[in-house]
This record gives structure tokens, sequence and C-alpha cells, in this order.
């Protein structure tokens, strides 16, 4: 059965990041049996210029009927000026909200050749390969009751609530363990149940779990604040990470730096029925238009892909063989480029990925 792709390259340097990942779509369709097909469609300032409205009712119903989505990124500063629902990023947050995208992904991989990118020791960071499963749909960004409140004394308080269900949690666990099961097999839930109730709750509800679905699975506990140490202490001692929404937030955040380049990273958002993949960067307007963008982390997403929605792990490794393969091969964008060195254009570095996918 074809694969069906939604594709929704956005602003920005979103068209041509994701035109390279479409070559690479090409080349595993033509050359390696992925049996795929994709259409297009309009999101951020490109659906509001085009259609109206930074998410159009087509591109909802492409991807509800789509195996997954491909996004490239959305907003600029021509869009700036439009009320909030016009603008790019509600889009972006309405998709998100529409597909019920509640487990965000986000690998923090360290790439040898790039080991120099990163502000932390070669010996601290060579071998990282983390994966954060952050809860994205609840939590105490979500929580009622929240405000600004002013009370009878004319004081005035703020107010947030940290809440999450059993079926809420469970759910983020079942993508964590099943992840983890493509990977090292290991599971680090990080919470912070020595002072706060509702993560008690949450460590009660992932230890059920585990011991009743994945027992296979290495299971520890790590409280937040020693996380945000370990990231950066020991950073290799982690495989899957999950995690409530404010502290994936954080904690994603500073694992990312151990990487060093925003044009490496991947990312997917994933529900029950629908997920989406996209970089984690921006539309990038102060290089777009110049061919001059880092499509790995849309190519690397492609991966991601592959490995968790379509089934296909192999050819997922191929990808990333592949993107392993440039870098060593010393080919760089501007972005990875040390100090004057020569580099290659957004297209080139696309055209050698897919030159490379053969083993
Ligand atoms: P950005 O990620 O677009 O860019 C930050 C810096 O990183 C820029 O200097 C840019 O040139 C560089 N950069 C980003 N991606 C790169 C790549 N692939 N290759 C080389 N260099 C790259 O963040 P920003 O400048 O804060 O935001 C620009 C626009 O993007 C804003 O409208 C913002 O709202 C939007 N945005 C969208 C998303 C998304 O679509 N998921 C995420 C973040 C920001």
């Amino acid at each position: 059965m074809t694969l069906k792709i939604a594709v929704l390259p956005g602003d920005g340097i979103g068209t041509e990041i994701v035109r390279e990942a479409l070559k690479v779509f090409e080349a595993l369709r033509d050359r390696h049996g992925l049996e795929i097909s994709w259409q297009e469609a309009l999101i951020g300032g490109a659906g509001f210029d085009e259609a109206g409205s930074p998410l159009p009712e087509e591109t909802l119903a492409l991807a509800r009927d789509s195996d997954a989505v491909l996004l490239g990124a959305v907003g600029g500063p021509k869009w700036e000026p439009l009320d909030k629902p016009l603008r790019p990023e509600a889009g972006l947050l309405g998709i998100r909200a529409e597909l019920e995208l509640f487990a965000n992904y986000r690998p923090v991989k360290v790439h040898r050749q790039l080991i120099g990118a990163s502000t932390l020791k070669p010996e601290v960071i060579d071998g990282v390969d983390i994966l954060v499963v952050r809860e994205l749909v609840s939590g105490i960004y979500f929580g009622q009751p929240r405000g600004i409140e002013t009370l009878a004394d004319g004081q005035q308080r703020g107010i947030n609530t940290l809440v999450y269900t059993t079926s809420e949690i469970e759910r983020i666990g079942r993508k964590a363990f099943e992840a983890a099961r493509l990977r090292s097999g290991r599971v680090c839930s990080v919470d912070k149940a020595n002072v706060l109730e509702c993560t008690e709750f949450w460590r009660q509800v992932v230890t059920k779990l585990h011991q009743e679905e994945y027992s296979d699975i290495e299971l520890s506990h790590m409280y937040v604040d020693n996380a945000a140490m370990q990231l950066i202490r020991n950073p290799k001692q982690f495989d899957v990470i999950v995690t409530t929404n404010m502290f994936g937030d954080i904690l994603s955040d500073e694992a990312s730096m151990l990487t060093g380049s925003i044009g490496m990273l991947p990312s997917a958002s994933i529900g029950e029925k629908y997920a989406m993949y996209e970089p984690i960067h921006g539309s990038a307007p102060d290089i777009a238009g110049q061919n001059l963008a880092n499509p790995l982390a849309t190519i690397l997403s492609v991966a991601m892909m592959l490995r968790f929605s379509l089934n296909r792990p192999d050819l997922a490794d191929r990808v990333e063989g592949a993107v392993d393969r440039v870098l060593s091969d010393g080919i760089r964008t501007a972005d990875l480029a040390a100090g004057g060195a020569s580099c290659v254009s957004c297209s080139e570095m696309g055209d050698a990925v897919c030159d490379r996918l053969e083993d």
C-alpha cells in the first residue's frame, strides 16, 4: 500500500529545506522501494497569503488523510503586524492542537564530526544520543485554574495549576517505552516527586505501566534538578528521557545545546492518530531565499518519520547513515563551517545526502 505524506513547506527557508527532504523521498522511492506519494499544502504566512488563513481547511483535511505530515517552518516579519489568529504561528499551534499531537520527541545526537561546535568538552559529549519525550498538550501549561487575579486586600497573585490524569501519563509513557524498544531499551522518567504530588502521581503511573506492559525496558527515575545537572555532567548516561510538559520544555532546550547547532536537530510531534515531523528551527528570514540553509534537520526529520510512522527503521538508518557520511566527508553548509572554511549550498547538501544513500 502506498504511504501518503502531507508536505507543508511553510515560509522562509521552509520551502528550501523541504525541497531537499523531498529529494530524499524521491531517492528512497526510486532506488530503495519505498512506496510513497506526497502532496503539498499551504500553512503559515503562505496559507494566509494564498488562502486567507494560516491553517486552511484543505491543509487540515490533507493532514488527516495522510500517514504523516512533514513541515518546514512558518513565520517571518511580513506577517508580524497581523492579528494573532491570522499569524503564521497560529497555523502551527492550530495543526498541533487539531491533530492532538501530545508527544513531542526531540532527539539529541552529537555527531562526532561536529564535536567542536559544542561549548562542552569533547569527552563529555562524544557519543551522546538522547531522545527527550515531552508531554505536549497538558500539565502546567494547560491546567486550570490559571491567571492573574486581584485579592480583597488589593494584592495580586498569579496562578497556574499542574495537573495530570492517569490516561495522560499512560499515553506519553507508552510512547517513551515504545521508542526505547527501538533504541537502547532504557527510559529515565524525570519528575519532582519529592515535592510535587502531581509528579509523585506521575512516578506511580509510569512505574505501574512499566511493570504491567514494559518490563523488558530498563526504567529509572530522576528528580528534575538532578537531571538538569546530569545532562551537563554526564549526558551519555541517558537513552530516552520522558517528562512533563514544562520539565521537557526546559530540559530539551538544555540538551539541544550539547550538539551546538540548531540546523542539525529534527523533531516529531505524535498523537494517537497523527504525527508531524519538522526541524526544531524556524523560518530563518535572515537567510531565506539564498540557498544557504542547512537542510539536515529536515532530512533527519524524514528519518524519524520512517522510524516512527512508516515502519521502515531500515530506511531511517540508511538516511541517518548518509547524513553521517556527508559530515565525515567534510561537507558543510555555512552554519557548520568553521571560520571561513568552504561550504556548500542547501541544494548541494541535499544532493550530497542523496548520493550517499547507497551502502
Ligand atoms: P530561527 O530558528 O528561524 O533562526 C535563528 C537563527 O538560526 C538565524 O540566524 C537563522 O539564520 C539560523 N538558522 C535557523 N535554521 C537554520 C538552518 N536550517 N540553517 C542555517 N541557519 C539556520 O529563529 P528566529 O529567527 O527566532 O525566528 C524566525 C521566524 O521563525 C519567526 O517568525 C518565528 O516565529 C519562526 N519560528 C518558527 C518555528 C517553526 O516553524 N517551528 C520555530 C521557531 C521560530
